[in-house]
């Protein structure tokens, strides 16, 4: 049934409100703390991440979200799934867009997933394609996918306990399991860096064009812009350069106080992670580090970084 609603239009003949306009370009770069120099001047172009920007309806909305939509949305209220969360978005970019463009678009509903069950409660991903012209020609397509779902209900039990703190794992009742983990989200542009953990491998990226480093995985250079890379393994070897002690909220899977820390590698790049081998009030700024890998559970491993003195 939910099937029936794939390759349906989620909007049609959507206009941009403005535009490709220079001042929206200026106060993304603000915003974001991007100074690349193809935004700015006679030859501008917008920052390729701004495609959705361009299309987005403001405070006043769109008029013109497509009746199957309102209805896939009614279907899944019906069945109690009436909250939703964006989960993830994927870009492709076809051509640049440029001050004065006229900004059109379609979204089509992609996927519909069958029911599934996430730590949020059970629901169902629906992946929504949205395909951006700039007068008249393609110049991207932007993927959203979103959670529709059922909220899963708190035990009485955990709610009464919160805010103290989680009791440790040897303590916890056998009638519920220890929540896992939250999963990374593995999607093309970081495939390699998690290929390379599952081979105890740490991968930055390394572009060719102008040999910088870089971490997280990203799909471009923020230096000068080149999509070429090629990856390269770090000896393991770091500094902590700053750390947040985390009390509270508590979440569930883990058990505070723990240490959460910004590592730079010795091969200058910086990556948030875990220090392991030292007790959480002896992690310090500079204090010497080493990669280790955490087994977390039988799917996930984690890079990880042990202390070298307490
Ligand atoms: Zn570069």
């Amino acid at each position: 049934m939910l099937k029936t609603f794939e390759g349906r239009p989620a909007a049609t003949a959507g206009r941009g409100k403005d535009p490709v306009n220079e001042p929206m370009i200026r106060h993304w770069c603000e915003a974001m703390g991007d100074a690349h120099p193809a935004y700015t001047g006679p030859d501008a172009i917008a920052p390729p991440t701004m495609l959705q920007a361009w299309t987005m309806g403001g405070l006043s909305g769109h008029t013109d979200r497509s009746p199957a939509y309102e209805e896939l949305f009614d279907l899944l209220d019906g069945a109690g799934c009436t909250s939703v969360v964006a989960t993830d978005c994927e870009q492709e970019y076809l051509r640049p867009l440029r001050p004065g463009d006229v900004v059109t678009f379609d979204a089509v509903i992609e996927s519909v997933s069958a029911r599934k069950t996430t730590k949020l409660g059970t629901g169902h991903f629906v992946t929504t394609r949205m395909d951006v012209r700039a007068d008249g020609e393609p110049a991207g397509t932007h993927r959203f996918r979103i959670l529709k779902y059922a909220p899963a209900e708190k035990p009485a039990a955990q709610a009464a306990a919160q805010p103290t703190a989680e009791p440790a794992p040897e303590t916890r009742t056998g009638t519920q399991p220890r929540p896992r983990r939250p999963r990374p989200v593995v999607n093309r542009d970081n495939q390699g860096f998690w290929d390379g953990v599952r081979e105890h491998k740490l991968l930055i990226q390394r572009c060719t064009g102008c040999a910088t480093l870089r971490f997280p995985w990203l799909p471009g250079c923020n230096t000068c812009g080149s999509p070429h890379w090629e990856a390269v393994e770090a000896s393991g070897a770091g500094t902590v350069f700053s750390y947040v002690v985390m009390h509270h909220p508590p979440f569930p899977a883990f058990d505070p106080p723990y240490a959460v820390a910004l590592v730079e590698l010795a091969e200058g790049v910086r990556m948030v992670t875990n220090i392991t081998g030292v007790p959480y009030d002896k992690v310090r700024i500079g204090l010497p580090v080493h990669l280790e890998f955490l087994r977390v559970d039988e799917e996930l491993e984690l890079p990880v970084f042990r202390g070298s003195e307490g």
